[in-house]
């Protein structure tokens, strides 16, 4: 890659780790709002708990790259809300078949993180930060089991879902 300027490289790139940490805490309300209704579907429930303890491990390996910039990430919490707003109101939606939407949602949630960290890596690795590379790589790599595990579990929660709604039980969720 061509050296990219310093200051502009560093901008856009802190820039970029304070939007992945707030898309991260938005990762984390979503897995626990859909924790919270989550009945009939404990694959899924086992599936989003073990996703959130690695979005916990995400968020403080932003904070370390952040200090290591001398950077601060406090007050980074509130500013999430928006950037992922759409996918989050695809989540709160509460449909009869709430669970097969969330799960679309989730995939496209999972490659809007793939996205963001293919595009950190790219600043670290040009920007001369490379110390950050191997911590961004190890959340991208964690983003692409879980969208691919997402993917993987639609087949089972659609089948389901029918057996469920025909069998007269509670399928949504
Ligand atoms: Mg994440
Ligand atoms: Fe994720």
């Amino acid at each position: 890659m061509a050296m990219l300027d310093a200051a502009t490289a560093r901008s856009v790139f802190v820039a970029g780790l304070r939007d992945a940490h707030a898309v991260e805490n938005q990762a984390l309300a979503l897995i626990d709002r859909q924790l919270d209704r989550l009945e009939n579907y404990p694959e899924v429930a086992d599936m989003l708990r073990a996703h959130r303890i690695e979005t916990e491990g995400q968020i403080t390996r932003l904070e370390e790259i952040l200090t290591g910039l001398d950077e601060s990430h406090s007050g980074l919490k509130d500013l999430g809300l928006t950037i992922s707003g759409n996918m989050a109101a695809l989540a709160h939606s509460v449909a009869p078949d709430e669970i097969i939407k969330n799960s679309f949602a989730n995939h496209a949630f999972e490659h809007f993180e793939i996205a963001a960290y293919t595009g950190l890596i790219a600043l670290a690795d040009g920007g001369g930060f490379g110390k950050a590379t191997p911590l961004l790589q190890q959340t991208l790599g964690e983003e692409q089991r879980m969208a691919q595990l997402v993917l993987d579990s639609i087949p089972m929660i659609t089948t389901k879902y029918v057996e469920l709604r025909a069998a007269g039980e509670q399928a949504s969720r």
